[in-house]
């Protein structure tokens, strides 16, 4: 039996998705689920949103897990493709791809593929991570609408950088960027990640790109899914293996660099590092047993943590254990770990044992 459970909560998922659609009531939605659906697994979580319109993932090998899996939506490569013996696979198993550098622009025009491909060209407005600069807008859609190997509704697609800031002017700039990159055209564009769809309405255009908050999980600053009528999608829990009482001045951990200052029952919970539980989540990180918040003392270990009880013991061996889920925001632990949510989502193990509810 393994203890550390990743519970999914599905109708929280569907929720999460209606909520898209109230926030970007105009828009087509496209899933975003790479890595694994941010941890919370790819193929049930897909199985699971009939509502969306399409899927997205980084990676190739995402994309045909998907189809393994029996997904038929289209699904979206928010990489493209790395070499150009990809693009066969691309267009055997309806893929569309992101163009967003040279490179791909000419393997496209130089292999003879016998079928047209769905693109989405990317437009760097900004962020300086993928996407072509503006100025080399007509020349890539002249080219790419030129070609035979790419169907004629080639679509636009920028990615912004601050958009979880509603202080920072730099989405203001960015979707300033793109209209004036594509002035009128009638394509279909797809700017808004999680953050644009909640934070700024004029970002919406046909498609919009949820990831996090799908999982229910805050897209912005300060925040968490709760602000947004988000419901957290996974519970992360585990159980207590032992409880030992310790006294004031004694330590617990590797480093016995925590020490109590005053008698009190240590819990030992059966979750570490090598489980996806933050390695730098400092001591005072709450956990939950029992309906109530401990902190976590003492440094986390491969397998397990240890948490401060109190004084009067309340607690027993096999206690449950929740490390972060509806009553205990990811957003939170993300803080004390000094890291971002996302991170602690992806980085559940494969030691995990995942339960769909
Ligand atoms: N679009 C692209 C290109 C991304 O890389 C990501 C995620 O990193 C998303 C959309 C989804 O972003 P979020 O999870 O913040 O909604």
């Amino acid at each position: 039996m393994r203890l550390a459970t990743a519970e999914i909560n599905l109708t929280a998922l569907t929720h999460n998705l209606k909520k898209v659609r109230d926030f970007a009531s105009n828009s087509k939605i496209m899933a975003v689920l790479k890595a694994n659906a941010y941890g919370h697994g790819l193929v049930q979580i897909a199985q699971s949103l009939n509502e969306a319109d399409a899927f997205a993932v980084a990676r190739v090998d995402e994309a045909l897990a998907l189809r393994a899996g029996g997904l038929v939506k289209p699904i979206v490569l928010l990489e493209g493709f790395f070499d150009k013996t990809d693009l066969p696979i691309l267009l055997a198993n309806n893929f569309q791809t992101i163009v967003h550098n040279e490179t791909q622009l000419e393997d496209i025009e130089q292999c003879d593929l016998g079928g047209q491909l769905t693109v989405w060209l990317k437009i760097d407005t900004g962020m300086h991570r993928l996407g072509i600069h503006p100025s080399q807008f007509i020349n890539f859609y002249q080219r790419l609408s030129n070609n035979p190997n790419v169907n004629a509704d080639i679509k636009l697609m920028t990615h912004f950088a601050c958009a979880d800031d509603l202080l920072n002017t730099m989405t203001q700039s960015q979707i300033a960027e793109f209209d004036a990159c594509i002035k009128n055209m009638s394509e279909e564009v797809c700017l808004a990640n999680s953050a644009g769809i909640v934070g700024w309405q004029q970002s919406h255009g046909d498609w919009v790109r949820p990831g996090l908050m799908i999982y229910g999980v805050s897209p912005m600053l300060e925040k968490t899914g709760n602000d947004h009528d988000l419901k957290p999608v996974m519970c992360l829990k585990t159980r207590l293996i032992a409880i030992k009482k310790i006294k004031a001045g004694e330590s617990a951990g590797y480093g016995a660099n925590w020490l109590t200052s005053k008698d009190t029952y240590i819990g030992i919970a059966a979750i570490g590092y090598g489980d996806g539980y933050p390695r730098h989540a400092n001591t005072g990180t709450p956990v939950m047993i029992n309906g109530r918040k401990v902190p976590l003392v003492g440094r986390v270990s491969m397998d397990m943590i240890t948490v401060d009880l109190g004084d009067v013991l309340q607690d027993k061996v096999a206690d449950e254990v929740i490390l972060w889920g509806p009553e205990l925001p990811v957003e939170i632990i993300a803080k004390h770990a000094d890291t971002i949510p996302y991170e602690l989502l992806c980085d559940i193990t494969p030691r995990v044992d995942y339960k769909y509810v």
